[in-house]
């Protein structure tokens, strides 16, 4: 199917919505260049802060309906950080026996004077998860690792 179904998960505030419209809107040039194909492309995201049963089961279903997941922390915020291990262990539950196409990404790399996780912390947390890492910014996105971010979990996803 030329779908990929994406969701977005993370604390609230860490830049999931940032994140969308930049990659969004940077996709809409690429859409005129044929050598990426078409795809459509169904995005969801949804804040993680809140662990009442009524959320956990909305949260699970998103996580059933998604092919390819992006799970978001903000690298000055410590809190957001350490959301993401039950965030995939949740994933990995509600997903099994299948092996989830996944990317972490670290975003607000611009506020690097405000930095509480470091970037091999990050990388560490990738490799123990058995994905891809991206550090980036949907503010200042100068080197394009949110739409490589992006692709590279459509990649994954088509690879299944
Ligand atoms: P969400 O709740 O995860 O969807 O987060 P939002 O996308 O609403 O972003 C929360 C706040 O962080 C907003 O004020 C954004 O402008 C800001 N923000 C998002 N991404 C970045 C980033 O990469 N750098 C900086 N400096 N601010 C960001």
């Amino acid at each position: 199917s030329p779908e990929v179904k994406l969701a977005v998960f993370g604390r609230a505030g860490v830049g999931k919505s940032a994140l969308v419209v930049r990659f969004l809107t940077r996709r809409f040039i690429w859409e005129y260049d044929p050598t990426l194909g078409k795809k459509h492309l169904l995005l969801f995201y949804g804040d993680t802060e809140n662990d009442s049963h009524e959320d956990l089961q909305q949260r699970e279903s998103h996580m059933r309906w998604g092919d390819g997941f992006i799970i978001v922390y903000d690298i000055t915020d410590r809190g957001s950080f350490e959301d993401v291990a039950p965030l995939r262990s949740l994933l990995e539950d509600v997903k099994k026996p299948k092996n989830v196409p996944l990317v972490l990404v670290g975003n607000k790399c611009d506020l690097d004077h405000a930095r509480q996780v470091g970037t091999e912390e990050g990388e560490r947390l990738a490799a123990e998860m058995a994905c891809a890492f991206y550090e980036c910014s949907a503010c200042a996105d100068e080197g394009g690792a949110v739409a490589e971010a992006f692709h590279e979990v459509c990649r994954e996803v088509r690879r299944r």
